[in-house]
C-alpha cells in the first residue's frame, strides 16, 4: 500500500517553509514538502549587500503562531552565537541576507522538506480519495508518485517582463530578480538605465549610484509612475496588513477588492523611506562640487520597447519611451538596462487538470475561501490550499511575510480539523466597517 500523506506542499519559499516549520514536530499532521531548487535560497539575485527585510524580525517563520517554536529567528541567533551582536545592533529590521541565512538554517533542520524535487503533475486518483503527485528528481531524472489528502500550492512568483522588453542577452538587459548575477557585466557599460520605481528599482538604483564614481557610467532612472514614493510607515497605515483587514477584504465584492488594491497601491508598492533618504543624501553630496549631469531621473515615463542598435560597433540599445502625461515619444540610447518590472504569480501547468472543476472570479483568478482553499464546484473532503495568486482574494498582505504565519495557522487548523494554533482575536485599533451589535 502506498502511504497517503495528510498533505503535500509544492514549492519551498518562505511561505511553505513556515508551514513546514510549524508542522515538522506536530504529531497531528504528516506533511511533505517539495522544492525544485537543490537548496533553499530566497531571491538570491536581489541579495544586495546592506539591504533590509521590509518586515520586522518578529515576523519570522513561526513566532506569530508559537513564540516557543525552536525555528524562531531568536533561536537562530542563539544557535549561531549572534545574540549579543544582535542586541548591540539594536534594530527591529534585519538584513535580507541574514533572513536568507536564517531560512537556510531552518530548512537544514527540517525532516519534512525535500529539495531538488520538481512536482510535474498533480491529479485526482479515480475514486477521488486523494491526490497523486508526480515528482521529478532534478539529480537523476527519476520520477516518483506520492499520495496526499490535500495539496498546498506555494509556487510563488516569477519575473513579469513585458514582451517588447524580452529576448536580449542577460548581461545587457536584466530583470532585477537576476541583478547580482550580472551586476559586474552591467557596471561595465558606459550608460545604464533602470526601469521602474518600486523597492527593487530603488535598491538597484542606489547600488549603481554608489558604484558610479568607481565605474564611470551615466545612470538613468525611468518610471511610468507619477513619482518615486515611500511606502506607508505608520502604525495605523500598516494595520491594513492585519488579520482583521484580511477578513474585511475577503468579504468584499470582487469589484470592491480590485478598487481597494488600487487605492492601497502606495502601501503595496512604495519604497522603504530610509532607502529613499539614502539615495537623496548621496545625490545631494555628489552635487556639491558639480552639477549631477551623469544622473537622469524622470517619472511619468514608460519604456515601451527595446531595440538592439545594430549600426554601432558596441552592444548598445534604443529604448522607445513615452512621457505619457505629455504624450511625448522619444528614443533613448543606453548600453545596459535593469528591468524592475515586478513579478506575477506562478501557476504550474498541472493546474489545468482542475480548471473545469474549480470556480473562477475571472479568467486568471480562481475563487479562494477565507481559509485559503480553492473552491471546487463539487463538495469534497480533499482540498487544494493556495499560498500563491491570492492578492485578489486576501489583499495586499498576500505577498507579505508578516501575514504568512497566520495564513499557515489557518491552513494547519483546517487540515488537522481542530485548532492546533490559536489565531488572534483583536489585533488592530481601528475597524474597517461598523461592528454589528
Ligand atoms: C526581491 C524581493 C524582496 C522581497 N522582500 C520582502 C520583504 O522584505 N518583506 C515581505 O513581506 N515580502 C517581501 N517580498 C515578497 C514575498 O515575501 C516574497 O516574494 C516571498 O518569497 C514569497 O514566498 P513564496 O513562498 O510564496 O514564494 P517564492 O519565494 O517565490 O518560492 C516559491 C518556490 O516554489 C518553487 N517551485 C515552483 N514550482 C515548483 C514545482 N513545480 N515543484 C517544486 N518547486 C517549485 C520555486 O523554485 C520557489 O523556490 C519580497 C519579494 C521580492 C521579489
Amino acid at each position: 500500500m502506498n502511504k497517503i500523506y495528510d498533505a503535500i506542499g509544492i514549492g519551498i519559499g518562505p511561505f511553505n517553509l513556515s508551514l513546514a516549520a510549524l508542522t515538522n514536530d506536530l504529531d497531528e499532521a504528516d506533511i511533505l514538502f517539495f522544492e525544485q531548487e537543490v537548496s533553499f535560497d530566497w531571491h538570491p539575485g536581489m541579495l544586495i549587500e546592506g539591504m533590509d527585510l521590509q518586515t520586522p524580525f518578529i515576523a519570522d517563520l513561526v513566532t506569530f503562531a508559537d513564540p516557543t517554536n525552536r525555528f524562531s529567528y531568536l533561536n537562530y541567533l542563539y544557535k549561531h552565537n549572534r545574540m549579543y551582536s544582535f542586541f548591540f545592533f539594536n534594530r527591529f529590521t534585519i538584513p535580507r541576507e541574514e533572513y536568507n541565512a536564517y531560512c537556510k538554517w531552518v530548512a537544514s533542520e527540517l525532516s519534512n522538506c525535500q529539495f531538488g524535487q520538481c512536482v510535474t503533475d498533480v491529479s485526482e486518483v479515480p475514486d477521488k480519495s486523494c491526490y497523486a503527485v508526480t515528482v521529478l528528481s532534478i539529480e537523476d531524472g527519476s520520477k516518483k508518485i506520492y499520495y496526499a489528502k490535500h495539496i498546498i500550492l506555494g509556487t510563488g512568483s516569477i519575473p513579469n517582463i513585458p514582451a517588447p522588453l524580452q529576448g536580449f542577452p542577460e548581461e545587457d538587459i536584466t530583470h532585477t530578480s537576476r541583478y547580482t548575477y550580472f551586476q559586474d557585466a552591467l557596471k561595465e557599460g558606459s550608460s545604464i538605465t533602470v526601469v521602474g520605481s518600486g523597492q527593487s528599482a530603488s535598491e538597484v538604483f542606489y547600488d549603481l549610484l554608489k558604484d558610479q564614481k568607481n565605474c564611470g557610467y551615466d545612470l538613468t532612472w525611468f518610471t511610468r509612475s507619477g513619482g518615486i514614493f515611500q511606502k506607508e510607515d505608520t502604525g495605523l497605515g500598516r494595520e491594513v496588513f492585519s488579520p482583521e483587514y484580511i477578513d474585511y477584504f475577503h468579504n468584499l465584492t470582487m469589484e470592491a477588492r480590485m478598487e481597494s488594491l488600487e487605492n492601497l497601491s502606495t502601501i503595496r508598492n512604495g519604497v522603504d523611506p530610509k532607502l529613499l533618504e539614502k539615495i537623496y543624501e548621496l545625490l545631494y553630496n555628489r552635487s556639491i562640487e558639480s552639477a549631477l549631469h551623469e544622473v537622469t531621473i524622470q517619472t511619468n515615463t514608460a519604456v515601451n520597447a527595446i531595440e538592439a542598435q545594430t549600426d554601432s560597433n558596441t552592444e548598445s540599445y534604443r529604448l522607445q519611451c513615452e512621457q505619457w502625461q505629455k504624450g511625448e515619444k522619444f528614443t533613448y540610447h543606453t548600453d545596459k538596462v535593469i528591468l524592475a518590472t515586478g513579478y506575477k504569480p506562478y501557476l504550474p501547468d498541472w493546474l489545468e487538470n482542475f480548471y473545469e472543476k474549480i470556480e473562477w472570479e475571472d479568467e486568471k483568478r480562481f475563487r479562494v475561501t477565507a481559509d485559503y482553499r480553492l473552491v471546487f464546484k463539487d463538495s469534497r473532503e480533499n482540498q487544494i490550499f493556495t499560498l500563491t495568486n491570492i492578492e485578489h482574494s486576501h489583499g495586499s498582505s498576500a505577498t507579505n511575510l508578516g501575514l504568512s504565519v497566520l495564513r499557515n495557522q489557518k491552513i494547519i487548523n483546517s487540515i488537522v480539523g481542530k485548532e492546533v494554533y490559536s489565531t488572534p482575536d483583536q489585533a488592530v485599533f481601528q475597524q474597517f466597517e461598523m461592528k454589528k451589535s
